[in-house]
């Protein structure tokens, strides 16, 4: 029997009782009717015709009870509850976002995807995301714009170009196209770069990446929320959760190992449920703490600026680990620019001039040939960042509460397959083989699983 169905039979007690305190609603909404289909034919009909497109999800009320609440409409909330009902029947499951979907660092990301990671572990979990990504388009009936279009991490320095060389042999014993190229090489897959032995920083090799790429990250959110509506998924925008409510913990109030969850509390009311997600991300620790779970996690705000359009030149998404830059051209030519994290601790999306200033001159070095182009515009998200560069998933010490966090700088790539397993955790009851070397007892046990040699810039 799944967590689920156990968990239910004392769900409707605790629902009344929770409910009662509150007076929701407790009418289930609408039930979905036939979404329309995005096609080719379906737009030329549609433009001929001057209908409009339905809208791609409900607004529905928030009910007093659900088998499953996840907290975070970003792209690991809303594939988690995709997957649970899709792969698991699980359909009695509400996404709570304290904002729109997307708002997050879902909607604020440089779409980077690939599989080029450092560890066996790391390797195997974002080689199936990647698996995910090539059928998404079809799977979720919207055009994702996934562009496999090759990724290369400049090595500048001999210790660098031996972690790629480290890189590209454990990727190959996992299957994943990688493999260290030279300047010569480099120069034809991205023309534009200064490889030349005059550069500040001149390169002296790269790891080169063909299934690598980038993404439309609007449309992959888009996608999940619309999946997840289609079959029978709540999705509660504007809905923030103020507390989560647990029994029987060592902690004040209950909360805290040994206890087991029994409900949300949020600016629209309670609701009980006995399984609640975290995938709140930059958030992840203020969410975690209302359980009385403690998270290895500091936030940590991380900017990107976007240029002007300009003939597009550059085919390849190109990644600077010493110069803590990383560049790609979208289809209509803009140049996004990414870097690593601002070094403090901060809830803040403000842009700074620090970071477009020190972008400007290591994009330069990089590429002289863009010193007249023109910046668009710069925005910043929140990133949580773990000791070791990996994520925190699946079981905590408190029944019922399951993380899906710890995501830094790189975990857009890893929504699909993170969406897939936590729905397979929360579905059975076990930890999927895949996620297994991320759970938090890792900390305790001493079992890192150090992904900084390929994720800090990277991306
Ligand atoms: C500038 C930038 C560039 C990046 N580039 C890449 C990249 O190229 N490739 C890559 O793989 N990753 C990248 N990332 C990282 C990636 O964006 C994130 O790891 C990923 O989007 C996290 O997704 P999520 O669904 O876990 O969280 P989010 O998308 O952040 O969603 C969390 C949601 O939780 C909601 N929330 C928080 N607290 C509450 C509450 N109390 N109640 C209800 N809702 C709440 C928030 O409103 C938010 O919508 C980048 C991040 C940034 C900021």
């Amino acid at each position: 029997m799944s967590v689920v169905s156990a968990a239910r039979s004392g769900l409707r007690s605790a629902a009344a009782a929770l409910a009662a305190t509150t007076g929701g609603s407790g009418e289930r909404g609408p039930k979905r009717s036939r979404p329309a289909r995005y096609s080719a034919a379906g737009l030329i009909a549609r433009g001929a015709s001057g209908r409009t497109w339905p809208r791609a999800w409900r607004e529905l009320p928030l009910q007093r009870s659900y088998d499953v609440v996840i907290i975070g409409g970003g792209v690991h909330g809303l594939a988690t509850a995709y997957y649970l009902a899709t792969n698991h029947g699980i359909t009695d499951v509400a996404v709570l976002d304290k904002s729109y979907l997307g708002s997050g660092g879902s909607g604020r990301n440089t779409a980077i995807i690939r599989s080029n990671y450092l560890t066996p572990e790391g390797i195997a979990f974002y080689d199936r995301s990647l698996q995910l990504y090539r059928t998404m388009a079809v799977d979720l009936n919207i055009n994702v714009m996934f562009s496999q279009r090759g990724h290369l991490t400049l090595a500048h320095t001999d210790a660098a170009l031996r972690t790629m060389r480290w890189r590209a042999e454990v990727n190959k014993l996992q299957g994943v196209d990688s493999r260290v190229i030279d300047p010569a090489t480099i120069e034809r897959l991205a023309p534009g770069l200064d490889v030349s032995s005059r550069a500040r920083y001149p390169i002296l090799g790269a790891l080169y990446h063909p299934p690598g790429g980038i993404v439309r990250h609007d449309a992959v959110v888009w996608g999940y929320a619309r999946g997840a509506d289609r079959r029978g998924v709540e999705l509660h925008q504007r809905t923030e959760v103020t507390d989560i409510v647990v029994e029987g913990g060592d902690g004040p109030d209950g909360k805290g190992p040994g206890g087991r969850v029994t409900g949300v509390r949020t600016n629209r009311g309670d609701i009980a449920t006995p399984i609640v997600v975290n995938c709140t991300a930059g958030w992840a620790t203020l969410v975690a703490d209302m359980a009385g779970v403690e998270l290895p996690i500091s936030t940590r705000p991380l900017q990107a600026a976007v240029t002007e359009p300009v003939k597009v030149f550059l085919p390849t998404v190109v990644v600077s680990g010493s110069l803590h830059v990383y560049v790609s051209q979208t289809d209509r030519g803009e140049l996004v620019f990414g870097a690593s994290v601002d070094p403090y601790n901060n809830y803040s999306v403000r842009g700074s001039l620090e970071f477009t200033e020190e972008l400007a001159s290591h994009v330069l070095a990089l590429m002289p040939g863009l010193s007249k182009m023109r910046l668009l515009r710069q925005w910043a998200g929140l990133c949580d960042m773990t000791p070791d560069y990996s994520p925190v998933m699946g079981f905590t010490p408190v029944g019922g509460f399951l993380c899906d966090v710890g995501w830094g700088t790189y975990g857009f790539k890893a929504g699909p397959v993170s969406g897939e397993t936590m729905a397979e955790c929360i579905a059975t009851d076990q930890t999927p083989k895949l996620i297994a070397p991320f759970a938090l007892s890792r900390f305790a046990a001493g079992r890192l699983v150090g992904e900084k040699g390929a994720a800090a810039v990277g991306h």
